[in-house]
């Protein structure tokens, strides 16, 4: 650009220069002399060519400032000589060509553009084709995640569906497989009230997994344990938060624990492992901790029932089994006894004038009396007999797989107990003595109902021969 000015520049010099020498040596008015036509045809292309090239500079404003000039100028020179006028096609030539320029140049500066934007347009178009065959790459993987994230919905079902510990724990388990998939195996630690050892509680194991089974925690857990948080180790081998010397000879590679949590207290652990490195994901283990949560909230709740469960069983002042769990067990019993054809013993005890101890020591000295029997009675009683409060002063105790014989010598060491015992009431050293039936499957009875009858028959017996004795025949 700065060229071409210098060139307008050096041409409009010299045509002023040269008018100015027109102007010293101005022939008078008339037609031109022949001599001097040369001239003025040179001095009329010193004009026209500054704005011819003005104009193909593209500087249009210049172009057309030295057309009207020249146009000025050679009306000037017409007066004096009018074949000057001539030459006047030559600055219209040269508008007429700078309009067409001008055009032209409109035109090409509009087809650039549109050039611009059609590349914008093709940049565009070649970016949304990216982004589509990303997003088209990404959707298996979105679509994926989307399936398992649902499937939790699925987990709390299962998990809420069952308030037994064992089928909570086995449920976790599983869940845990199935929804992180990829694992060798899945494992629910847990972490009993007050102590320190991690047990397993349930598993669930691919079907060709081959290598030991994790019976208590090892190294990670116990890091899970310390840290209360997930953990995620992509490849135990190359780990180096941890020393691997102390590993349990088993093949694992990449595993996940999450702590299961009530409140502050860590109750214990899930764990899904592989045999394979850097299988495992960070996403995984997010997933892993919601399930861990879930699995947490629904192992409460089943301790909490199985507690409520136990606590209804139980009556409250003797801690032997209350009534109605007498029923059903001795239904469940005497059901096993038929299957098995195994022998089913039952006792049936009364406290003798348990009411004079009532009227004479009061109730809670009664209640007293009440605990103690029932204490000596669980203490004299074996593993698998069971003792309840059949109701008021009444006991009874099922003796699963003992014969008459062995219930008639257990009934008279539960009498004889009693009856040497000493009970202090009121400061007052006193003495308790007990009544008891014996009746057993299948002698006395086919069925429960026989059998209760026959039972309740021979306690009768018993106190109407004299209280403090045992009958069963
Ligand atoms: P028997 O030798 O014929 O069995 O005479 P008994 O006095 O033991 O029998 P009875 O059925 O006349 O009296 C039972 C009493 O036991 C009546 C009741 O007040 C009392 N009793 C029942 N349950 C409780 C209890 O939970 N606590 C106390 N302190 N007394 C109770
Ligand atoms: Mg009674
Ligand atoms: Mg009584």
């Amino acid at each position: 650009m700065k060229n071409r000015t210098g060139t307008l520049f050096l041409f409009a010099t010299g045509w002023f220069l040269t008018l100015c020498a027109l102007q010293l040596f101005s022939p008078a008015k008339g037609p031109l002399p022949e001599s001097s036509r040369p001239l003025f045809l040179a001095i009329s292309f010193f004009f026209c060519f500054p704005s011819l090239l003005a104009m193909l500079a593209g500087e249009v404003v210049l172009g057309w400032g030295v057309t009207v000039f020249s146009v000025l100028t050679l009306s000037f020179f017409s007066l004096k000589h009018l074949s000057l006028l001539l030459l006047w096609p030559a600055p219209l030539l040269i508008g007429v060509t700078s309009l067409s320029h001008v055009a032209v140049r409109a035109l090409r500066e509009k087809s650039k553009e549109s050039e611009i934007s059609l590349e914008r347009l093709e940049r565009e178009g070649n970016l949304l084709n990216a982004q589509a065959q990303e997003e088209t790459l990404q959707y298996p993987a979105l679509k994926r995640k989307l399936e398992r994230y649902a499937s939790l919905s699925q987990v709390t079902h299962l998990l809420s569906s069952s308030l037994v510990v064992k089928e909570v724990t086995q449920c976790a388990a599983q869940q845990a497989y199935e929804v992180i998939g990829k694992s060798a195996g899945s494992f629910l630690l847990v972490l009993e009230e007050g102590g320190e050892e991690l047990l397993l509680a349930s598993s669930f194991l691919a079907k060709d997994f081959s290598g030991p089974k994790l019976k208590k925690g090892d190294l990670f857990d116990q890091w899970v344990l310390k840290n209360r948080r997930p953990l995620l180790v992509r490849n135990s081998r190359e780990d180096f938060r941890f020393n691997l010397d102390q590993l349990e000879k088993r093949e694992v590679a990449s595993l996940m624990i999450t702590p299961l949590t009530t409140g502050q207290r860590i109750t214990g652990l899930l764990r899904v492992e592989s045999l394979e490195k850097d299988i495992y994901t960070s996403d995984d283990l997010r997933l892993l901790s919601i399930i861990g949560d879930l699995v947490a909230a629904s192992l409460e709740n089943a301790h909490l029932a199985q507690r409520t469960e136990e606590l209804a069983r139980v009556d409250e002042l003797t801690g032997l089994y209350v009534h109605r769990y007498f029923q059903e067990r001795l239904q469940e019993e005497f059901s096993r006894s038929q299957r098995n054809r195994a022998p089913l013993s039952l006792l049936m005890i009364d406290i003798d004038h348990f009411k004079t101890y009532n009227d004479r020591y009061g109730h809670i000295a009664g209640d007293l009396v009440l605990k103690q029997v029932a204490h000596l009675l669980k203490e004299k009683s074996k593993a698998g007999d069971l003792v309840c409060r059949y109701g008021g002063e009444e006991f009874s105790i099922i003796l699963p797989n003992r014969a008459k014989g062995e219930a008639l010598s257990l009934a008279e060491e539960l009498r004889f107990c009693v009856e040497k015992e000493a009970f202090t009431l009121r400061r007052e050293t006193t003495h308790v003595t007990i009544s008891i039936g014996v009746a057993s499957f299948p002698a006395d009875g086919l069925v429960k109902d026989e059998l209760l009858k026959r039972v309740d028959s021979f306690l009768y017996q018993a106190k109407r021969e004299g209280r403090n004795r045992v009958c069963g025949s």
